[in-house]
């Protein structure tokens, strides 16, 4: 059997991440609007999700990890997201995220962007290759719901409710649009994970986006093997990110944040940052997950790649 260990999670109230988030993304944004809303129907364009909310029972799972990816692929770890719903005891579960994609299935080693709401048999995932001209390739995942290796998942029953929107232009610090978040609920609370899963548009810009090749066949040990393996993109907006993170990991060997991002012009893969800082906008929709499970974490583990 598959470990799976439930940690409850630090659960603020909207209004206070909210206030918090006001405050500190203003350190590393010109133009800062952070408030609780009822949720838009994320159904639509510009969004595309599967579900219309990110309300209900919001979780979080962390499954595998990158310690199966490197140093070499560990291919007997394959997952399924409707298995990970039922783990997550949300069996008709609502799930977006990232991870890495079903190249057993696709062919080949590929990034993923969950988007599926297992209840309503709505299924919107992507995954991301690099074709054989080196150039990024994006397509639906049609019959399958397996990955591979890893994933970072935000599970919740797809309703509508409250959730917190952050709207910024203009990014005047070093940090990425998630790493900034992350860093001000840590501040905030501490030792006390928060959990957080959602969506955002970079709806002005460019972005710096990596996208798995084939499987390495040399082992990558260091960071730097990790980059010269990954290739590299400059993608336009609007790219719509799919965002997982946790502002303290609790001893659980979590990767803290992982986004990917999918679009309908063909491009799509891992957020690094945006590379306009003067001209970038997000807008994005979050909820605050009330637990973490991490399911079938590696025995043998580091912290090389977790970028
Ligand atoms: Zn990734």
């Amino acid at each position: 059997m598959m470990n799976v260990n439930k940690v409850k999670l630090h659960t603020p109230s909207l209004r206070s991440v909210s206030e918090a988030l006001s405050e500190g993304l203003q350190n590393n944004f010109a133009e800062v609007n952070v408030s609780v809303v009822d949720c838009p129907d994320l159904r639509k364009e510009p969004f595309m999700l599967a579900s219309e909310g990110i309300c209900g029972h919001p979780r979080l799972a962390d499954v595998g990890g990158v310690p199966n990816l490197i140093p070499l692929p560990q291919k007997d770890k394959i997952y399924n997201l409707e298995t990970i719903a039922k783990q997550v005891e949300l069996p008709n579960a609502f799930i977006i995220g990232a991870g890495a994609g079903p190249s057993h299935f696709v062919g080949v080693n590929c990034e993923l962007m969950p988007n599926i709401n297992i209840g309503d048999n709505q299924n919107n995932t992507h995954f991301a290759t690099v074709a054989e001209d080196g150039k990024c390739h994006l397509e639906k995942l049609r019959d399958s719901t397996d990955f591979r290796l890893l994933a970072n998942l935000f599970a919740s029953e797809g309703q509508q409710g409250k959730v917190i929107c952050i709207h910024v232009k203009k990014r005047t610090g070093p940090d990425n649009f998630v790493t900034a978040i992350r860093k001000i609920l840590l501040n905030n609370y501490k030792d006390q994970p928060v959990g957080v899963g959602g969506s955002f548009l970079i709806k002005n810009g460019k972005a710096k986006i990596h996208v798995m090749p084939h499987f390495s066949e040399t082992p990558l040990k260091t960071d730097e093997d990790v980059n010269n393996w990954l290739k590299f993109y400059n993608m336009s907006a609007p790219l719509v990110c799919l965002s997982v993170f946790v502002s303290h990991d609790p001893d659980l060997d979590l990767r803290v944040e992982h986004t990917h991002c999918f679009s309908n012009h063909g491009e799509g893969g891992h957020y690094h940052t945006d590379t306009t800082p003067d001209d970038v906008e997000y807008l994005g929709y979050f909820n605050i997950a009330e637990y973490m499970f991490r399911i079938d974490p590696p025995t043998e583990t580091h912290l090389i790649g977790r970028d």
